[in-house]
């Protein structure tokens, strides 16, 4: 009898009904006490663990749950709260905790970022203020409470300490050796602890191994490893990866642990030719990723079992664990809550708790042969057949289109150079031309009249009507400011996706389908199930009736190809880039009707290319070429004097400022506020030569500039871009902000404007 195992990394906490988001928010609002609120969450975590047992699940997680987020239960079990907050030493409160994560009026937050590739935050451990020491063994804890309430006995998840040091900020690089030294003694306590509790596998995470990695790193997981299992030689330590394959193979399998996770999906095939190619040694297990923890498609058992078959002829039964890739932390939580969907697209789905059920089928088909799991193998290729023949994935128009591309260029007829002269014929704009990056304040009232809308109280035309009552009055309020170029505030969007989503073809909403997103946060990813295809005009009337209104442009506002792609659930049956390539002939219609209508500047988002970069350098190339050719495609076809913008909202340009190049936008606006000295310095290094606006103020807080400070982010901005070039906008939208902070902000933006103006005019004349 074969000892296969079945195993999870992580479940989602969010429960089935965002019952978690609830209970933190309720707590966070004062509305419920400290004790009641910890027994909600109790029940939700014990609940979580039992589900998983039911499933026949062997190894369970426990502490991978979480408050808020995992690495900042890391830090503070390590005694880390930054100095702002008030903590001197013990036990550290859950008040505290939340501080960190959310800010207080005196302390700003910890910063967040996001986990790897996903769309998942953690907050940026603060390392430097204070000696890390062991506060609580936090996974003991859990541990023990498994064992205690329901008789499990668990897989205490940790986060390793070279990915822990390596996530966190406030070192240098030549710290970071010494570094994560500093924390050996604290891990082997835990491990330790552990052990002498009776825990017999752990689970240390180090997704840091699945990123490009140097010989040092590698060399550094040996001696931490070597020390970690000699503190518990009985404990079994699985090395778990995830996100993408290992580099260093060979090193990695051999590290002194008991066990090797890899993720067998997210891998674009490599570690199974590394198994295949270098084997894996005798004396450990390994944790098989083979369900994808990522996406929410149903597997085709046959196949999957195929795959553990082809690892089995590595790695003999009695050592495989089979698990899903990665924490179930990026998935909704059930499909079976879903009950309006199309039973074609539901019977392909598979959320956390279906993949478990995956999860526990594999195994036993591994355990009892492929005959056991006929019926189950027959169900799952069976309703993936379904979808795939049906008409949502057979639109021959769009995959004739897309056929057509490999002959397609996507350029823009002219160069730029003779744009440029078109645009400044058709728009004769000022010198720093004023404009913001689309929204407007979505006030309390307009969410309350889309709601009133779509729960059919208010009719299409009163909500229409709405709609254009509130365009009207931002196309007045920007007039007066005295902006150059208008937009129409995108009052009818809840979301810059969503919107799209709803009115193209291939898109599905689900109705509980949250994943977490930061802390309490969570969004819900649209899926995107078959062939994406133009339906009618999603943007043209909204847009057309706010230029009627202005003599001024008004430009259009759509959400870019990969900024859709990214923040989606994808379809896996055919590549990721030909979706995206779907999207964006989809978008380059509604270009070309917003030119037909007569508006001439389009401003086309893509906040999410940064994001969706692989994590492995080498493979950055291809994912960058592929998002610059779907953002031309979907912008190329228009004339020389309809100018295309595009936004994108993060700092770090540097790794992608060709792609940023290459994408041949006439105008970009990218917000650098925050880290205004950092950005200027990286236009030092590279030029950018056509049209470009640096986010001259900051519109995450309500705080309005100073005209000053506005002026000096000019300034400095002009010294390494060609004023010609140069735009003036806020950061970002503005759809978070109040009425009144928005107008005056923007009221300072546009002196600030006038008086740079003013200032090289003199300049020049003298
Ligand atoms: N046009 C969008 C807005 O202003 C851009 C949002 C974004 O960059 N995330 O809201
Ligand atoms: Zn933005």
């Amino acid at each position: 009898m074969s000892k296969v195992k079945s195993s999870n990394l992580g479940y989602p906490r969010i429960g089935e009904k965002r019952e978690w988001k609830k209970a933190l928010e309720q707590f966070w609002a004062g509305n419920v006490e400290k004790d009641v609120f910890l027994k909600q969450i109790e029940e939700i975590r014990l609940q979580h663990l039992e589900k998983q047992a039911d499933k026949g699940i062997d190894l369970i997680p426990v502490g991978d749950f979480s408050l808020y987020d995992h690495v900042l239960d890391t830090a503070v079990m390590f005694g880390l709260v930054p100095r702002r907050f008030e903590y001197t030493e013990g036990p550290i409160s859950i008040e505290t905790y939340f501080d960190i994560a959310r800010g207080t009026k005196e302390a700003v937050a910890s910063t967040m970022t996001k986990w790897f590739n996903t769309n998942y935050h953690y907050i940026v451990p603060e390392l430097g203020e204070r000696e890390p020491v062991l506060v609580e063994n936090r996974p003991l804890h859990f541990y023990k409470e498994a064992k205690e309430k329901l008789n499990i006995n668990g897989k205490p998840v940790i986060l390793g300490p070279i990915t822990f040091v390596k996530l966190s900020k406030g070192y240098k690089e030549d710290e970071f050796k010494a570094l994560v030294e500093k924390f050996i003694p604290l891990y082997t306590t835990i491990l330790r602890e552990l052990q002498n509790e009776g825990a017999e596998w752990v689970q240390i995470d180090e997704p840091i191994l699945s990123t490009t990695i140097s010989k040092e790193d590698v060399a550094l997981f040996n001696d931490v490893y070597e020390t970690l299992h000699a503190a518990a030689p009985e404990l079994k330590i699985i090395l778990q990866t995830y996100f993408d394959s290992v580099d260093h193979y060979e090193e990695i399998v051999s590290l002194p642990v008991q066990g090797i996770g890899l993720d067998f999906i997210h891998d674009g095939g490599e570690n199974i030719a590394s198994l295949k190619k270098h084997g894996f040694p005798a004396d450990k297990v390994l944790a098989a990723g083979v369900i994808d923890g990522r996406n929410i498609w149903r597997a085709n058992l046959d196949e999957h079992l195929l795959t553990l078959n082809e690892i089995e002829e590595v790695v003999s039964k009695d050592r495989l664990i089979v698990q899903p890739s990665s924490s179930l932390l990026h998935v909704p939580v059930t499909v079976e809550s879903e009950e309006e969907i199309d039973q074609v697209l539901k019977g392909a789905l598979s959320f956390a708790d279906e993949k478990l059920n995956e999860i526990a089928l594999l195994t036993k088909g591994l355990k009892e042969g492929k005959e056991s799991l006929q019926e189950d193998i027959k169900v799952s290729i069976e309703a993936i057949k379904v979808l795939n023949q049906s008409t949502f994935r057979n639109n021959k128009a769009v995959q004739e289109a897309i056929q057509q591309l490999h002959t397609y260029k996507a350029e823009r007829q002219s160069t730029f150079k003779d744009r440029q002269i078109a645009q400044e014929e058709a728009f004769k704009l000022p010198l720093f031309p004023t404009t913001t990056i689309g929204s407007f304040p979505q006030t309390q009232e307009v969410r309350k009249q889309r709601l009133k809308w779509r729960k059919g109280e208010l009719t299409n035309e009163a909500y229409e009507n709405y709609i254009q009552a509130e365009i009207k009055k931002w196309i007045e309020i920007q007039e007066e400011i005295g902006l150059d170029v208008l937009v129409h505030g995108e009052f009818e969007r809840t979301d810059m996706v969503e919107y799209f989503g709803e009115k193209l073809d291939g898109f599905q909403f689900t109705k509980f389908g949250w994943v977490q997103s930061y802390g309490s946060r969570c969004v819900k990813p649209p899926l995107i199930y078959g062939d994406v295809a133009y339906q009618q005009a999603m943007t043209v009337q909204e847009t057309v009736y706010a230029q009627s209104l202005t003599e001024k442009p008004v430009k259009g506002m759509l959400t870019g190809p990969i900024t859709i792609l990214n923040w989606s659930f994808v379809r896996n049956d055919i590549s990721r880039y030909d979706v995206a390539n779907q999207i964006a002939l989809a978008l380059q219609k509604e270009v070309e009707a917003l030119e037909k209508n007569g508006i001439r500047m389009i401003q086309v988002d893509e906040p999410a290319i940064r994001e969706g970069l692989p994590l492995k350098e080498a493979k950055t190339e291809e994912y960058l070429k592929a998002a610059v050719y779907a953002f031309k495609l979907a912008t190329s076809s228009v004339q020389d004097s309809t100018q295309i913008h595009t936004h994108m909202c993060y700092s770090e340009f540097e790794k992608i400022i060709d792609a940023i190049k290459a994408l041949d936008a006439d105008v970009i606006s990218i917000e650098t506020s925050r880290s205004h000295g950092e950005l200027i310095h990286a236009f030092e290094e590279n030029t950018y030569n056509q049209g470009i606006g640096l986010g001259v103020y900051d519109i995450h807080s309500p705080r309005v500039p100073k005209l000053e400070e506005l002026t000096r982010n000019i300034n400095r901005a002009l010294q390494v871009l060609d004023p010609k070039l140069f735009w003036i906008n806020p950061d970002c939208g503005l759809k978070t902000r109040g009425i009144t902070e928005t107008v005056e902000a923007l009221k300072v933006m546009v002196e600030s404007a006038e008086k740079t103006r003013e200032t090289l005019l003199k300049e020049t004349v003298r």
